[in-house]
């Protein structure tokens, strides 16, 4: 039976309450926007709060490159307690650790603070457009149906939803039909990790290690075994070719990966999160294809538990301690926007006039089984991203920011972290403003690059003065 349509007014709309949505409605709302931020979960903060480290935050020279929201919540996480903050992994990023259960507070936390009015348990489900305008959002749950009116709309749904029903384009997967695979993030907490870090010492062929010039790639194995440890924190890359574990895949003991990532979460409980279990090429906006690989996913976890506590020195006397509340999509739609972030871009730390944020992760493309793409960019600096990938092509008022952005796919691999994802989400939330205060509300082509980056930078996002 038709349900009535209700319906409520805002400045601005974020669809998606991930990192990068999280940037642009605390943006929009701090800068006086009355905001509304929509999530189909039960949580905001996607990523953030799944037990991953944000990457791209710091370059591999271990400059900050990205700041604003992000370092508001990671401020809050630091008064809260447990944050671990900036690790070198000695092969070519800086991950900056946190504890994704006080996340989850620092963020809510933020989020209030700035005034944002959240909509949880609900899903965008249509639009309504005049003249190339997105004029409202319809949005189903338990409640009701209502059509949430805005003058600007920022799609920060991972997949481009929004986008898509305002006739977007949308550029997918690669000519082989491939997506980088999903995986489900597990903790294990009782760690020993004083014994995990002798084991990289004597066995430095596991790991990966050194390979950024600005990681000890003139260093042999070992001495950047010995770094890790020097450094204190089970930062591990366990690499998908080594002895370990192919003698693993080969006894049966897990399936095969390209990594066992060990990040740590928790000093106080001895806990970290490992990132490894993988199922490739699903569609994850197949919403039955993404509910079946559950299982299997499930099941690799488990058995990869099994193996590190057979196996890796440290884990013996570890239990299981979680997952993620969710599987981890790591790519679907790129939206195409009126500028596409390019390899080029990315691999030369292109610089430029009109960037609005930066990245600094290497291209970084998981494939099926042991096979991953990692390449640095270029002398360990960082890349510049343009205002008009925020664009959606074709549309007035539509800014996509995260995982859906404006990159061809190699560009994507290294711009999907949580860093350039939020500084992009930050520079669509205050574009928003911008534009609505403007002679031509929502116009968000109008909006003058030069007031936007200081606007950005005046609340603390870096722009400048970073390789
Ligand atoms: C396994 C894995 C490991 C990774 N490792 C790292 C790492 O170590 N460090 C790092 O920085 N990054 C890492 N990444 C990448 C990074 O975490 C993500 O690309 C990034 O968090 C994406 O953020 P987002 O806000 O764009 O999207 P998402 O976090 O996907 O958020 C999108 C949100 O939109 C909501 N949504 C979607 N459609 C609708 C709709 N129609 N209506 C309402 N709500 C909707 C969803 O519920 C979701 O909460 C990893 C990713 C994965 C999956």
């Amino acid at each position: 039976m038709a349900q009535k349509l209700h319906e409520e007014n805002y400045d601005v709309v974020v669809v998606g309450g991930g990192c990068a949505g999280v940037a642009a409605a605390v943006s929009a709302a701090k800068n006086g926007a009355k905001t509304l931020l929509i999530d189909a979960g039960s949580m905001v903060g996607g990523e953030l709060i799944t037990g991953l480290p944000v990457d791209g935050a710091l370059n591999a020279r271990g400059e900050w490159i990205v700041g604003g929201v992000l370092t508001e919540i990671l401020d809050e996480h630091k008064k809260l307690g447990g944050y671990i903050g900036p690790v070198n992994d000695w092969r070519l990023i800086w991950y900056v650790c946190i504890d994704p259960e006080t996340m989850k507070i620092a963020v809510s936390n933020v989020v209030r603070r700035a005034g944002v009015n959240v909509l949880m348990y609900s899903f965008a489900e249509d639009i309504v457009m005049q003249n190339g305008s997105i004029t409202g959002i319809v949005v189903v749950n338990k409640q009701q149906r209502t059509l949430v009116r805005a003058k600007v709309f920022i799609d920060c749904s991972g997949d481009g939803d929004i986008a898509m029903l305002a006739g977007a384009q949308a550029m997918i997967s690669n000519d082989l039909g491939e997506y980088q695979p999903l995986t489900m993030l597990f903790r294990i907490s009782g760690v020993n990790k004083t014994r995990l870090l002798d084991f990289c010492v004597d066995h430095p062929e596991n790991i990966a290690v050194g390979e950024s010039e600005w990681m000890g790639s003139d260093l042999t194995p070992r001495q950047c075994a010995e770094k890790l440890r020097e450094q204190g924190e089970a930062a591990i890359f366990f690499k998908g070719n080594g002895p370990l574990i192919q003698d693993g895949i080969k006894a049966g003991d897990i399936s095969p990966t390209a990594l066992i990532g060990i990040i740590p979460v928790s000093n106080e409980r001895n806990e970290v999160s490992v990132n490894t279990t993988r199922i490739a090429n699903v569609d994850a906006t197949d919403t039955k294809a993404l509910s079946n690989a559950f299982g299997g996913l499930v099941d690799q976890a488990w058995q990869c538990i099994s193996f590190m506590k057979k196996r890796i020195p440290g884990f013996e006397n570890a239990h299981f301690a979680g997952l993620s509340h969710r599987i981890g999509i790591r790519e679907t739609r790129r939206i195409c926007g009126d500028y596409i972030l390019t390899r080029d871009d990315v691999f030369n730390a292109k610089k430029r006039d009109d960037g609005i944020g930066k990245g600094s992760h290497h291209i970084d493309i998981h494939q099926d089984g042991i096979m991953q793409v990692r390449i640095p960019v270029q002398n360990g600096g960082s890349y510049d991203m343009p205002y008009q990938m925020l664009i959606a092509k074709g549309i007035n008022n539509l800014y996509i920011a995260g995982r859906c952005m404006s990159a061809d796919r190699e560009a994507h691999g290294s711009a999907r972290v949580m860093g350039p994802c939020m500084a992009q989400g930050e520079a669509a939330g205050l574009g928003a403003v911008l534009s609505i205060s403007s002679s031509d509300p929502g116009n968000i082509r109008n909006v003058p690059i030069s007031t936007l980056r200081s606007g950005l930078k005046a609340q603390g996002a870096i722009l400048d003065g970073t390789h």
